[in-house]
């Protein structure tokens, strides 16, 4: 079951009028909640950044927090599923074809919910291959909005690259994957860059960066060089679905160096293992409380 503007019904009969400005101009935000037996993750965070993405584009929340909280809830009682990430999407609504933003116009509200397969433990094993491309995207990659066709791109150039991600690069300075953030790992310091407009502030990020500092891992956070990242012990993305995945080559040459090269590292092994224990925490905790 989806829930489109206040009713809940199958797929199949969900419609959207063509005059939708999501459908127009990709003039929307939207997030994606991991949902770990039947608990959903990091909930408020996830709600305080559509926020932020609503604030950004400036379109008017359509609920409370308390109002999402409850129809992702409600989403994840109507259809049971072992792991399952939740999607909502909030657009400016229906207007005839205008840049202008209409003038009282209710914002479409679509949510649904897809099983979350995580990367499998080979694909975890060997790590994954990865890509440099140069980051051409807007200067608000901070705002999780719908209109992802510059990260579509970016995808699919390292998809006809047989690599799994895209790490992207800008004016020299590494910003994040096409769909995920990146950390770099050297001599033992984990490195990521600064939450500012260039990247999308994950949840991911946010858990791994307290992870690190509850465990007194070595962490800086500040801007990472294109050199940095061609030469670090390791490389990792972090994402809502693909957790803590290590990336083993970047474009096409191994990761790392001696024997550990092209072979997912001992500092990734070790947050994954943190992921997955404070995961289960979640999924201990009462319904109504992040842990
Ligand atoms: N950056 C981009 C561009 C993304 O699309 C995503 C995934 N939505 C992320 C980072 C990771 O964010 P999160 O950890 O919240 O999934």
């Amino acid at each position: 079951m989806i829930y489109l503007n206040g009713e809940w019904m199958p797929i199949e009969k969900a419609m959207v009028p063509v005059l939708d400005r999501g459908f127009i101009f990709g003039d929307g935000v939207y997030e994606v909640i991991p949902c770990y037996s039947g608990h959903p993750f990091r909930l408020r965070e996830h709600l305080t950044r559509l926020q932020s993405s609503l604030d950004g584009v400036r379109i008017e929340n359509p609920c409370s927090i308390e109002r999402w909280d409850e129809l992702v809830r409600e989403m994840v009682a109507k259809n049971p599923m072992d792991d399952q990430y939740v999607y909502l999407q909030v657009t400016r609504g229906v207007a005839p074809r205008d840049h202008a933003f209409p003038k009282g116009v209710k914002p479409t509200v679509f949510m649904m919910t897809n099983p979350l397969t995580t990367p499998p433990q080979a694909q975890r094993d060997r790590g994954v291959a990865a890509v440099t491309v140069a980051d051409n995207r807007w200067l608000r990659c901070d705002i999780k909005s719908v209109s992802l066709l510059a990260n579509c791109l970016l995808r699919q150039t390292a998809v006809d690259g047989e690599a799994a991600e895209a790490v992207l690069l800008r004016d020299g300075f590494l910003t994040e994957g096409s769909a995920s953030n990146i950390f770099v790992v050297k001599n033992g310091v984990i490195v990521t860059p600064p939450k500012t407009n260039f990247i999308l502030p994950g949840i991911t990020y946010d858990v791994v960066i307290e992870l690190a500092r509850a465990n007194r891992l070595p962490l800086e956070i500040r801007q990472v060089s294109e050199a940095e990242v061609r030469d670090a012990d390791e490389l990792w993305l972090t994402s809502s679905t693909k957790e803590v995945l290590p990336i083993s080559t970047l474009d096409g040459k191994p990761v790392g160096r001696g024997i550990n090269a092209g072979k997912p590292g001992p500092v990734a092994a070790r947050m994954y293992q943190l992921y997955q224990d404070y995961k289960r925490t979640v999924m201990r905790a009462p319904d109504n409380v992040d842990a």
